[in-house]
């Protein structure tokens, strides 16, 4: 058997050979005149070329000292700021929320929900987002639209998904389980379907009609279990949480990533720090420019009430743990292209960064390199250097010195493909 499958495995290569040299080299595209941001700090690249061949970056430099291949498509960028593709860490692309907007999916089937998931895939892209962590969706059909979106079936961003959200029975999501056996069985179903993350919810939730948000409903053993079993895997934990008290428990058992963390005390925030533990802070959902879009879904009262008081609390932990330096990876908990303050929900959530203390590079860098780094993909995304993904976007003006500058992100390529090119639109792979 083994040998029948290594002469397969041969053939197979022979063939793959014959067709590439058939085939033309892989395209190469040349971005050139726009400043590269230095994502890492110091000084930025002016009057860059950047060589982009298939779906990797091949060359950058000074176009001075960078020559163009013969035959590359040149896209001019003279007055553009280039930076790393836009990761957002805390997306669901099926979201649905109390309110109209919601009912009206209550009958919504899986197919239609796939249809409405990738075309929320394809609207994010082109908002300059080209890696998303999905935080639960429903039914496995996150990871369909990931493969979808990997064979060009489908357009959006790179995925890293968390599969269903895992919660004991009447908690704050859709996958109960009770014990630790039952908790063992459905973490490996998710990464059986392809979960990269597991994902918890250990207190209540912002949308829920019962429970508190402050409880602590997992046994010690329950959690122990879900996060060994994650972490024997290679996959990583997050938790949905508004709790202090379940975020210690969690702490213990070497949780990797909390979302929100709305109401956690000084301890917490240390003991994250010192354990290299994420926050994600989905700040945009508690703040003033998200209420206009409550108001547009038809959020009930109860439901804009519970916004509000959680609101000041969520603001006072984002401030603290951006003072204490705690590991913060940008996430939004709405569409990453959601209105949202006169811009989109990812370009508010990083200047709602700036304003609770980040400096504008920062907030950049929790935008590109620390989720890359937080997924551990950082050899892969997250910088405009030779071997990584082509994910590039091209903003109108110096991020480094104003954050607003994202909001005028008019260029996004992925892989090497150009999905949006407002100064040429002839630029754009079809
Ligand atoms: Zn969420």
């Amino acid at each position: 058997m083994r040998l029948r499958h290594w002469v397969v495995a041969v053939a197979a290569s022979f063939g793959m050979a014959g067709n590439t040299a058939a085939q033309e080299a892989p395209a190469t595209t040349a971005l050139v005149g726009a400043t590269v941001v230095a994502i890492d700090g110091g000084k930025p690249i002016e009057d860059a070329t950047v060589i982009v061949q298939g779906d990797r970056i091949l060359q950058v430099g000074p176009s001075a000292s960078v020559s163009v291949p013969a035959g590359a498509k040149v896209v001019p960028m003279k007055g553009k700021w280039l930076i790393p593709g836009l990761m957002n860490m805390h997306v669901h692309f099926g979201l649905k929320l109390p309110g109209a907007a919601g009912a009206e999916l209550l009958d919504e089937q899986d197919g239609e929900e796939a249809l409405r998931m990738a075309d929320n895939a394809r609207r994010s892209l082109l908002a300059g987002v080209t890696t998303v962590r999905l935080t639960a969706e429903d039914h496995g059909i996150d990871f369909m639209l990931k493969r979808a979106i990997a064979k060009g079936q489908a357009i959006g961003p790179r995925i890293e998904s968390a599969g269903e959200l895992i919660v004991p029975t009447g908690g704050h999501g859709s996958l109960e389980a009770d014990g630790p056996a039952e908790f063992s069985k459905v973490v490996r179903q998710q990464i059986k379907r392809g979960a990269s993350w597991i994902k918890i919810a250990i207190s209540g939730g912002i949308s829920d009609t019962h429970g508190s948000i402050a409880a602590a409903p997992m046994t010690d053993a329950e959690m122990s279990t879900i996060i060994e079993v994650a972490h024997r895997n290679g996959v990583k934990v997050t938790a949905h949480n508004g709790s202090s008290e379940a975020a210690l428990q969690a702490l213990r058992f070497g949780i990797d990533c909390f979302e929100h963390g709305y109401h956690l005390n000084d301890e917490v925030l240390t003991r994250m720090k010192a354990q290299g533990v994420w926050l994600v802070p989905t700040i945009v959902v508690s703040q003033p420019g998200a209420y206009e879009f409550y108001k547009k879904i038809g959020s009930p009262d109860w439901y804009l009430d519970r916004v509000a008081s959680t609101g000041k609390d969520h603001w006072a932990v984002l401030q603290k743990a951006i003072q204490m330096g705690v590991n913060v990876a940008l996430g939004t908990d709405q569409f990453p292209f959601e209105p949202n303050g006169g811009t989109t929900a990812t370009v508010a959530e990083a200047e709602l960064y700036v304003k609770a203390g980040m400096t504008p590079l920062q907030a950049l860098q929790a935008a590109t390199i620390q989720p890359a780094k937080m997924l551990g993909i950082d050899k892969q995304v997250g910088r405009i250097v030779p071997g990584q993904y082509a994910d590039i976007v091209a903003v109108s003006a110096d991020p480094v010195r104003d954050i607003a500058a994202l909001r005028t992100i008019g260029f996004v390529m992925k892989g090497g493909a150009i999905h949006r090119n407002d100064s040429d639109p002839a630029t754009i792979a079809r």
